[in-house]
């Protein structure tokens, strides 16, 4: 295949382009490098199936030749960035789904919406599965990357009914490992990048908020399978394992070995109370289940961050 990764220097994206070169397959990454990183695709520099274009996906794209998938990674996706670019956020959801859309329809290839758990906002119900339809506070600080991804999945099965374009929907659970920046305000690189320092642990609320947590590897492989798959319906992808902030922070701890303390901290606005997959979807249609425990997931990106000082 050839394949067009929107997002392809950023975390997720360039752990994609990994797989998809390992695969045999050709790979254009393309990204505006706004929280993207080159540093994450200098090992592809010179592969011959690997091209990089640096460019707004919110922009027109001409990509000539042949296309058999695209991916739409593009997007800022940690609550710190996308409070800090609330606009550029909103577009990349609507006007760059719009286009990397166009592109897909124009050049008959499959298209692969990178969503969120955030569509379910708060939720109500825990853990959720992907007939739930959230809990959403459209107006609020995290309103901007919530809706921006609800209207891309609108536009995605609308391109899919009205111009039958074979969509691939993939709702993305907290995922961690190796390339997620030291400072993108995630609780994953906060916490080693604190624990690493000797520096206080900074705990949201009371930590009684829950996540859970897939390493990046498992995270890619689910994405590639359905990308692979007959489904034009969204899919969770995450781990299921679901601990407390403050279970995550102590874990941390555990593994580093640090002296670190623990801090509170306010809770940012709107701050899901609970988070957890239900990944029965994903079992059945791709026979895909996260293989990596968080606890060796943890490891390995406590390893890299260690290199990567
Ligand atoms: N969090 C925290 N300390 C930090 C960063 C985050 O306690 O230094 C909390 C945050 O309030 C949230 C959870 O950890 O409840 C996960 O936050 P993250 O920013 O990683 O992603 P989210 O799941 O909220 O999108």
């Amino acid at each position: 295949m050839k394949v067009l990764i929107t997002g392809g220097a950023g975390f997720l994206g360039s752990h994609l382009c990994d797989l998809f070169i390992k695969k045999g397959h050709s790979v254009i990454a393309m990204d505006n490098l706004i929280t993207g990183n080159m540093e994450n695709i200098d090992h592809l520099a010179g592969n011959k199936n690997f091209r990089f274009i640096h460019h707004n996906v919110t922009e027109f794209m001409f990509i000539p030749g042949k296309l058999d998938a695209i991916l739409h990674f593009a997007s800022p996706a940690s609550p710190i960035d996308y409070l800090n670019l609330p606009i550029q956020t909103l577009k990349v959801g609507s006007l760059g789904t719009h286009k990397a859309l166009g592109l897909a329809k124009e050049k008959k290839a499959i298209f692969l919406l990178a969503s969120t758990s955030e569509v379910y906002g708060d939720p109500l119900v825990n853990p959720q599965k992907e007939t739930y339809w959230g809990n959403v506070n459209p107006i609020g600080p995290r309103g901007v990357y919530d809706e921006a991804k609800r209207f891309a999945e609108a536009l995605t099965m609308a391109y899919h009914r009205f111009h039958g374009v074979d969509v691939k929907i993939v709702r993305i659970f907290n995922t961690f490992g190796p390339r997620m920046r030291k400072n993108d305000g995630r609780v994953v690189p906060n916490f080693i990048d604190q624990a690493l320092k000797g520096e206080p642990l900074t705990v949201f609320g009371d930590g009684s908020q829950t996540r859970s947590f897939c390493y990046v590897s498992d995270m890619v492989e689910g994405i590639y399978r359905l990308l692979l798959s007959n489904t034009n319906e969204p899919v969770n992808i995450g781990n299921q394992e679901e601990m407390t902030v403050l279970e995550f922070a102590k874990l941390i701890k555990k593994i580093t070995r640090t002296k670190s303390k623990i801090e509170f901290r306010d809770l940012p606005i709107d701050d899901p109370k609970v988070r957890q997959p239900n990944i029965a979807l994903a079992k059945k249609l791709i026979n895909w289940e996260p293989k990596i425990s968080v606890e060796e997931g943890l490891n390995r990106t406590i390893k890299w961050f260690l290199k990567n000082k």
